[in-house]
């Protein structure tokens, strides 16, 4: 029989989150009045000139170095040509043979998935990276929401002018969930790093997927698919795994693949045909006579490189060694930088870093899912889940009692020390208030005293559950245990 190998390449457009456009002084911001923010360059207007936009260039770098690659100190934009009504030029400026950033490797986790999508066992990986490059964004053909939409299509030019960084790898992806990982990635390294959104569903992240497969020990690529229309990570895992069952199915049964595009359908969860190899583009690149090849000094690269945060890779690793976490907790807790943020404050405060760990994980993390928000929009602050902590590990209060303070903490945005007071939670621990319940608890059951001392241990459970009683439940079960043993003991 014979087995399948895939074989996927991807390419991600990221905007980056600069507040004016790569080549002119035009606004970026979405939502606005079609058409309000432009000008004759965005315009693609006779006679306009394009200028770089410096802050574009520094996103860039900090894009390239937060995914490891270097960047080459002189690039040339070019002029890649086709006609499309959202591009007023009729050119988009691109970079093409001397691109921004060229032949860079990049190291990655990936993990092999069960059933149900739950990460096995993580493995490094190494993607190489064809290029990274700078290029500003088309416009928007508009085909909803406007008068006489059958007969019209409308042109948005906002966007046309926004400054993208092209990422594109080689065809070193063998799974639908390595690419899943990749994409992953790089997202939040360029949240991570503030290069870029990376938020799919708004469109400032982009990603296309190169699919084929060929059979095992096969030398030669099978014919490739492009995949569009991705609007979300899982979606794009999705398409991906359709389109390597649907070739693998039309080839076992002797068909032959088209080199196409094709969409995905995320409602029928299926990819259809946008357009097939004959209408593909020869885009007749050259030099753009209007912009001066681009220097990037050392001198700038390392003034990014010294203003840049540390990187969750470095961050996760150090997690691991310094609080002695392990791999998945090191990873959850540096998926976003304000999550890493918030728990090293948190640890900071409860001085327990792995008792910081299992209540973000296990606790916070879910409310904050549950309402939507990121760690750095938690209503209960680092400092007071530090708080709330010690005041559990310090025996003030129960565990259970410490996860309902949470929740309360999380809906009035109050301390703990606040609630605590308030509901009159604070646990007994002072261990003279408790012997004096437990001699009291003894006498009062002086015959069960005597059958556990005769050999009936079962009935400790009993005691422990008479003294809580007694205490109305604040004493500090831990204590209780202690003392009861011995003072069963010693009667
Ligand atoms: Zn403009």
């Amino acid at each position: 029989m014979n087995t399948w190998e895939t074989i996927i390449g991807l390419e991600i457009h990221a905007q980056l989150s600069t507040e004016s456009k790569i080549f002119c002084g035009c606004s970026t911001r979405f939502g606005d009045e079609p058409n309000a923010n432009t000008c004759p360059v965005c315009l693609g207007l006779p006679g306009a000139l394009p200028v770089l936009n410096r802050r574009a260039v520094e996103l860039g770098a900090r894009a390239a170095l937060a995914l490891g690659l270097q960047i080459n100190n002189e690039s040339i934009f070019s002029r890649k040509n086709y006609f499309y009504p959202d591009l007023p030029k009729g050119y988009q400026i691109s970079q093409y043979d001397k691109p921004f950033s060229a032949n860079g490797t990049l190291e990655i986790m990936t993990a092999e998935r069960d059933q149900a999508g739950h990460p096995v066992e993580w493995r490094a990986k190494t993607i190489a990276i064809t290029r990274l490059h700078l290029e500003e964004d088309a416009g928007k053909n508009v085909h909803e929401g406007l008068p006489d939409v059958d007969r019209y299509s409308y042109i948005d030019l906002n966007r046309a002018g926004t400054p993208l960084a092209e990422i594109v790898t080689e065809p070193d992806f063998r799974s639908s969930w390595e690419a899943y990982d990749y994409v992953n990635h790089v997202r939040r390294a360029l949240q991570w790093v503030g290069a870029s959104e990376a938020d799919m569903e708004k469109g400032n992240l982009r990603c296309e997927a190169n699919v084929s497969v060929r059979r095992s020990g096969d030398e030669t690529f099978g014919t490739k698919v492009e995949l569009k229309n991705l609007n979300s990570v899982r979606f794009m895992q999705r398409a991906i795994e359709f389109e390597v069952t649907r070739q693998i199915g039309v080839l076992e049964s002797g068909g032959s693949l088209q080199q196409e595009t094709r969409l995905w359908d995320e409602r029928a969860a299926e990819t259809r045909v946008m357009r097939s190899k004959e209408e593909a583009h020869d885009y007749r690149y050259f030099p753009e006579p209007d912009l001066p090849p681009l220097v990037v000094t050392n001198e700038l690269i390392e003034r990014v490189r010294s203003a840049m945060p540390e990187l969750p890779e470095a961050r996760r690793r150090r997690f691991m060694d310094d609080y002695g976490l392990s791999f998945s907790d090191a990873s959850q807790l540096t998926s976003e930088r304000s999550l890493a943020d918030y728990y090293e404050k948190t640890a900071k405060i409860c001085q327990n870093p792995r008792a910081a760990a299992n209540w973000i994980r296990s606790e916070l993390l879910r409310e904050l899912e549950a309402a939507g928000l990121g760690a750095g929009a938690s209503p209960v602050a680092a400092e007071n889940l530090g708080e709330l902590i010690r005041l559990v590990e310090d025996g003030k209060i129960s565990g259970k009692q410490g996860k309902e303070v949470l929740v309360e903490m999380f809906k009035s945005g109050k301390s703990a020390a606040a609630i605590v007071a308030e509901q009159g939670l604070a646990q007994v621990s002072d261990t003279g208030e408790i012997d004096a319940i437990i001699d009291a608890v003894i006498a009062a059951n002086s015959e069960q005293a005597a059958q556990y001392r005769g050999g009936k241990e079962t009935l400790f459970g009993f005691f422990v559950g008479q003294v809580m009683k007694a205490s109305k439940g604040k004493a500090n079960p831990k204590v209780v245990n202690e003392r009861l043993k011995s003072k069963l003991q010693a009667s």
